[in-house]
């Protein structure tokens, strides 16, 4: 019954799409914007000009957001049921996708807190939801633990972006390069990351202070390497344990996972060169996302094959991907009609996505 598999489509995997403002330079340049946003239909216009005829090209998402939208209310509308999830005791992951320079760290991070501690208006999706999953438990009383965990992909090797480098006089050259990562299964399905620092958190402000550390070890990285966090994927993780209730002597404890992942820019994934050579050439930057896409698929056509073991993305994932999980993909878009050939790839990439 197509009308069922339509609602689990909608249920598990959410696709929206957000479209930033032009910014002061694109204003001043008066670059031409390209793009029509209607939140109410949840349709996006491509404007094309082919052979001097006006062909437009629409979209639907499962939400839309235009250039005015302010975090809170994609947040408030997409991302508040996710948590909720997490903290009934679910693995859910929410992704940020989309081409550098669209706004993917900005959905995801923005800004982390002013001076008195409050959330500021640009604070992205990561303050918002540790925010709520802290002002929750504590509302309820709940008897909880709390860890997190900030990792980088790049080439398809794992960073630990929470790692403190040892810079002891006695340790030598090596030491002071990272512990090498990897990745294995527990054998009941579950993921294992060793040499991965997970460290446990009591309040949302010390979470804030970690987060602070990990994206400025990332931007120390892309200084220091040219297109550096455009072609890597963040990863912050937290695992919340909740104490249910005391069975016997044994305590009853619900565990949920929220993933929030800034992906490597779309531009790393053209569609002819996924599929033909120059992907090689560009060696296995693009291979996590890649499979990704294909994973999701996967997901959505309800596929026998997950192929999960192909990326180390994917793997890692693994346990917050299908099945009862919900995975939320915010797609960035940028109005403006530079680049507007690789915008309409990526937006035809979007809609395979979906
Ligand atoms: P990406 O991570 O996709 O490469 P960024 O998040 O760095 O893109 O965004 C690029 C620039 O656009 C940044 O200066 C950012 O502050 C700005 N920007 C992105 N989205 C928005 C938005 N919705 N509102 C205001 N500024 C934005
Ligand atoms: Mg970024």
């Amino acid at each position: 019954n197509s009308n069922r598999q339509d609602k689990d489509k909608e249920v598990n995997v959410q696709v929206l799409l957000r479209c930033r403002p032009l910014s002061e330079d694109e204003q001043r340049l008066n670059v031409p914007r390209v793009l029509s946003c209607n939140e109410h239909k949840r349709e996006v216009t491509v404007l094309q000009n082919v052979a001097n005829k006006q062909v437009d090209r629409v979209f639907t998402f499962d939400k839309v957001f235009g250039p005015k939208a302010q975090q809170r209310s994609i947040y408030d509308q997409a991302i508040v049921p996710i948590v909720n999830e997490v903290l009934d005791g679910f693995n859910c992951t929410v992704f940020a996708y989309g081409q550098t320079g669209t706004g993917k760290t900005y959905t995801m991070e923005g800004g982390m807190r002013n001076k008195g501690g409050d959330l500021p208006a640009e604070a992205g999706m990561i303050p918002r939801a540790v925010r709520q999953i802290f002002d929750t438990l504590e509302a309820q009383n709940a008897d909880y633990s709390m860890k997190v965990s900030f990792l980088e992909l790049y080439n398809e090797e794992i960073t630990d972006l929470l790692a403190r480098e040892d810079c002891s006089p006695r340790s030598t050259t090596e030491d002071k390069q990272k512990k090498p990562i990897s990745l294995m299964e527990d054998g009941k399905g579950c993921v294992v990351v060793r040499g991965l620092e997970e460290e446990a958190v009591y309040s949302a402000n010390e979470i804030y202070t970690i987060l602070e550390r990990g994206s400025s070890k990332r931007r120390t990285a892309d200084t220091l390497l040219n297109k550096h966090s455009s072609r890597s994927h963040s990863v912050f993780s937290i695992t919340i344990y909740i104490k249910e209730a005391a069975v016997g002597d044994e305590d009853l404890i619900k565990c949920g996972k929220l993933n929030l992942v800034d992906l490597a820019g779309s531009e790393n994934i053209s569609r002819s060169g996924a599929r033909e050579g120059r992907a090689r050439e560009a060696g296995e930057i693009n291979k996590s996302l890649l499979t990704l896409g294909r994973v999701i698929n996967a997901l959505v056509e309800h596929s026998a094959h997950i192929p999960y073991r192909d990326s180390k993305l994917t793997r890692l994932l693994r346990d917050s991907l299908g099945g009862k999980t919900k995975t939320c993909i915010i797609a960035t878009i940028s109005p403006s009609a530079q680049s507007a050939n690789q915008k309409m790839s990526k937006t035809v990439l979007l809609k395979d996505l979906y």
